[in-house]
């Protein structure tokens, strides 16, 4: 089971939900919001466990937290991974576009800096402007747009651009999400929760129900389930050699 976009840290009970992952062997991307929570959420992986930490700065809070961008750059030495990051198009984050976009470019840039990282990124009602960005800094590393929503075009344009994809039980509950999982490379598709934030029935998504989008890409590709999981799993090792 890979869950390669969970804000682990954000549950109500962080250390259970992260000691069941282990009992299960359930691979985990475990992102965060702001760089201040790094340590904490670093404390919930164990040495030898399948939960890896991501350095992030969400869009949605950019404005209130770009004073932490010096020490996102301080902190970016100790993870390959990079994430939750991107920009936000909603009509209520609408005023703050501009510190957005000020924070996911320098975010892009320390990444080239580094050397590129695995970046999970957020580009709800934004896939163009995060596409943009993204052809602008072609170093940053290797982009994983995380439940994507944008359009037929854009997505076109974002697997021309090498991007990757991560989908979830909640956005495959749609037809829509479901055509655009069709159509995104079968060798560039991982798994992902995005609990607590995302929900089925009312219930935040835990790390092993991404199973749900694993046998719902089984339907897309038209295969056991056996087989999509045995694709996601091959996906996640040739994503280790990508940089
Ligand atoms: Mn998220």
């Amino acid at each position: 089971m890979i869950d390669f976009h969970c804000h682990l840290d954000l549950y109500s009970d962080p250390h259970a939900v992260a000691e069941e992952c282990r009992q299960r062997g359930v691979y985990v991307l475990s992102v965060t919001t702001t760089p201040s929570a790094w340590h904490g959420t670093l404390k919930l992986a164990r040495q030898g466990d399948r939960i890896r930490s991501a350095l992030g700065l969400h869009p949605q809070i950019a404005h209130e937290r770009r004073g932490e961008l010096p020490l996102f750059d301080s902190l970016l030495t100790e993870t390959r991974y990079v994430g939750e990051i991107g920009l936000d198009g909603s009509p209520e984050l609408r005023p703050h576009w501009n510190a957005q976009v000020a924070v996911f470019e320098h975010i892009l840039k320390a990444c080239t800096a580094a050397g590129g990282r695995i970046m999970s990124i957020h580009s709800r009602r934004a896939a163009g402007e995060v596409l943009d960005r993204l052809e602008a800094h072609p170093g940053a590393g290797t982009p994983i747009l995380h439940w994507f929503s944008g359009g037929v075009r854009e997505l076109d344009r974002a697997v021309a651009l090498g991007c990757w994809f991560s989908v979830g039980p909640a956005m495959l509950k749609g037809e829509r999400g479901r055509k655009l999982a069709a159509r995104m490379p079968a060798d560039r598709l991982l798994t992902e929760t995005d609990g607590p934030f995302a929900e089925i029935g009312g219930q935040s998504l835990r790390p092993w129900e991404v199973t749900g989008a694993v046998s719902t890409l089984a339907n897309v590709w038209s295969v056991p389930a056996e087989e999509a999981n045995k694709r996601v799993k091959a996906n996640l090792k040739a994503l280790g050699r990508v940089q």
